[in-house]
């Protein structure tokens, strides 16, 4: 399957995002594609991969101001969480979580894009896996291989991910309360969504928000 997707990719960085293949998709643009389109801050990749930078424990953005760092030092994720699930923090300059989503596979009809779809829309806030399989019709086994090939973490990870993104979005473009903020992103209690930001950011959701307009 995956060689399929990989024979199929074309070698223009404009299709390099595009599968031949309605089924299969590039599980990951090549390091060399990444390592140019981050070496030229290029806005046609936002999204499509996230650098993580081994000297610093951060990852960004392609189109990140900061100085470039060594190619020797960079790791290419596909997906945010992806980056998180492998002990990297988000950028506070370039900010991930403002990045489009947009994968190879997002937009398409494939059973990934629909389970993430539905973790987006809260599926794991109650759920379990199992129940989110069952709705999408595979098992969880199925679902978490799936999810690693396409995602780079499982389906736990990528609903923290978009928990904690949604909430530092209205951390930095919204005067709510962090009561309201913990619990429009989908947190069941302020010290979850306290915890979950000092585990990710190494500091609290307040002091980031003392910290947006520095
Ligand atoms: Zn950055």
């Amino acid at each position: 399957m995956r060689s399929t997707a990989r024979h199929n990719r074309t070698r223009s960085s404009r299709d390099a995002f595009v599968c031949a293949g309605t089924r299969y998709h590039a599980p990951m643009l090549s390091f060399e594609t990444c390592n140019a389109a981050r070496l030229r801050r290029d806005p046609n990749y936002d999204g499509r991969f996230f650098t993580a930078v081994k000297t610093t424990g951060i990852y960004c953005r392609p189109v990140c101001p900061a100085r470039h760092p060594l190619t020797r030092n960079v790791t290419y994720y596909p997906t945010a969480a992806a980056a998180e699930a492998a002990g990297f923090r988000p950028c506070l300059r370039c900010r991930p979580e403002t990045a489009p989503f947009c994968p190879a596979w997002n937009g398409t009809r494939s059973t990934v894009a629909r389970a993430v779809k539905l973790i987006n829309a809260g599926a794991l806030y109650a759920d379990s896996v199992v129940t989110l399989a069952a709705r999408l019709g595979i098992s969880s086994r199925h679902l978490a291989r799936l999810f690693e090939r396409h995602v780079g973490a499982t389906p736990q990870q990528l609903a923290k991910t978009l928990r904690v993104q949604r909430a530092k979005r209205l951390l930095d473009t919204s005067d709510h309360t962090m009561t309201d903020i913990a619990f429009e992103s989908g947190f069941g209690s302020l010290r979850r969504f306290n915890a979950a930001f000092v585990e990710l950011y190494g500091r609290s959701p307040s002091r980031l928000r003392a910290m947006r307009r520095a």
